[in-house]
């Protein structure tokens, strides 16, 4: 009996959803009685093992093949569908992101086994039908769903548990293993990469500061861009902006954007509609700044400023400049 989990990297620096993936790992092999047994796939994972052991992983798995260069979704659901096979493994798991979802449902669709992506929490104290609520339509609808498969195939949704290493770190003992692949497992590789941006990205940072319809334009930008600046953090907005091609998509925020979960959400001139508040709500904390006291953003921030951001958000700036001395 084995519980297989996925680790995301990107040639060789773990992403968080990978440390969260383990962290929901250590519960369901606590429920399983059995083992998390991490995998760790191509180029560059070799100095990962020590992380993953510190988030529990007993026993990492090092799939290595010369086509195994960079991320492909065939290459790495085919190398685990073999892995799985050899070690007869009764569950294989990943974290919802885009990637971990591509490989799961690539596995899914390899092995004609079911698969149920991003779940909030798993039930598996019955081995042959686990029981489990996940999240659908870009997080506006929870459902509880049940699984019943030889071996399962799941995900856990992205930010629905906050990552943390093991109590006690896991063995980590290294075990080599090299699937069987040809070109026609290399369909879809990540060949090269344009960086777009630097340093903390909007899905990382732990400053959002967003902007909305609201701004009124690219140019009132500006003061968001300032302020984001002084707090150490990137500037959001929601579609409507990207929509008047005020700010690039790369900077939306929601469910056709980007999911955030920084420790300060400051959302300005933004109404909250469900396809951006699905982008929003894991934020640890949010302050509203709009002038409609009824709007959705309002009625569930934590904090709110009823006012034109225009006035606010420099009025916020120059307070911090002041009482930094600047
Ligand atoms: C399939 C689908 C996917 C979508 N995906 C996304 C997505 O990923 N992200 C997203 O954001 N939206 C998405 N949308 C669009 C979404 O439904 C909303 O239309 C959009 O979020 C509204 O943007 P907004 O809040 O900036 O604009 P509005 O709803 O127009 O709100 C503007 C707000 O600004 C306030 N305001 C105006 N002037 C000021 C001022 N001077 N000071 C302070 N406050 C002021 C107003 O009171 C209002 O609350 C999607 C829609 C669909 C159908």
């Amino acid at each position: 009996m084995a519980l297989l989990v996925i680790l995301e990297h990107d040639r060789g620096v773990l992403v968080e959803g990978a440390r969260e993936a383990l962290t929901a790992a250590r519960d369901l092999a606590d429920q399983m009685g059995t083992d998390v047994e991490a995998v760790l796939i191509g180029a560059g994972a070799e100095g990962l093992t020590d992380e993953a052991a510190a988030h529990g992983a007993e026993t990492v798995h090092l799939v290595t093949h010369d086509l195994l260069t960079d991320y492909g979704p065939d290459a790495w659901a085919e190398s685990v569908r073999q892995l799985a096979d050899a070690l007869g493994a009764e569950a294989v798991m990943s974290v919802g992101t885009d990637r971990g979802n591509e490989v799961m449902a690539q596995l899914a669709a390899r092995t004609g086994l079911p698969f149920v992506a991003n779940c909030t929490t798993i039930d598996a104290s019955d081995d042959d039908e686990w029981s489990m609520t996940r999240v659908q339509w870009g997080g506006s609808l929870l459902e509880d769903s049940t699984l019943a498969a030889d071996r399962k195939l799941v995900t856990f949704a992205h930010h629905a548990v906050a990552a943390a290493e093991a109590d006690t770190a896991g063995a980590g003992d290294v075990a080599e293993f090299e699937p069987e692949l040809d070109d026609s497992h290399t369909i879809t590789m990540i060949k090269d990469r344009a960086v777009e941006t630097q340093g903390v990205t909007l899905s990382t940072s732990p400053v959002v500061v967003s902007g909305g319809r609201g701004v009124g334009s690219a140019e009132g930008f500006r003061v968001l861009e300032e302020l984001a600046e002084l707090l150490g953090g990137r500037v959001g907005c929601s579609r409507a902006v990207t929509n008047n091609g005020w700010r690039p998509h790369a900077d939306q925020v929601g469910q056709t954007g980007t999911r955030i979960a920084p420790e300060i959400y400051i959302a300005t001139g933004i109404s909250g509609a469900i396809q951006h508040w699905v982008g929003a709500m894991a934020s640890k904390r949010i302050l509203a700044i709009n002038t409609d006291r009824e709007a959705n953003m309002v009625t569930k921030a934590d904090y709110a400023v009823i006012a034109d951001l225009h006035k606010v958000v420099p009025a916020i700036s120059a307070e911090i400049r002041r009482r930094r001395g600047a």
